[in-house]
């Protein structure tokens, strides 16, 4: 029986990016709770999405990595609540919102 309870993490960051472009479009940014692209209804980060934040975040891949760990947080506590028995498997949600992204390593071989 667990006695105390951790404390629950603070929120990750506010999903507010690729910035739109050109600027008056709808931004490639998610719909929460689905997270899916509120431009172009495919789960996010769409393709679209992945060049816009690789463009913006050409000269800051670490900040990039970080913001894509953030959300990956947020996806989880969100698609795990709307779905608790059948939500995606933390290697789906790792590879979708951080094995794109800046700093990957090839596979081990073997
Ligand atoms: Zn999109």
């Amino acid at each position: 029986m667990i006695r105390h309870q951790l404390p629950q993490p603070p929120d990750g960051p506010p999903p507010d990016r690729p910035r739109p472009h050109p600027s008056h479009a709808t931004p490639h940014t998610p719909l929460r709770p689905m997270w899916c692209c509120r431009a172009c209804g495919q789960p996010w980060p769409c393709a679209h999405a992945r060049l816009l934040l690789k463009v913006e975040y050409d000269d800051n891949p670490v900040g990039l990595s970080i913001y894509l760990c953030g959300l990956l947080y947020e996806a989880a506590r969100d698609l795990y609540r709307l779905n608790p028995d059948d939500g995606p498997s933390p290697r789906d949600l790792f590879t979708r919102f951080v094995a794109w992204g800046p700093f990957r390593r090839p596979h081990a071989p073997g």
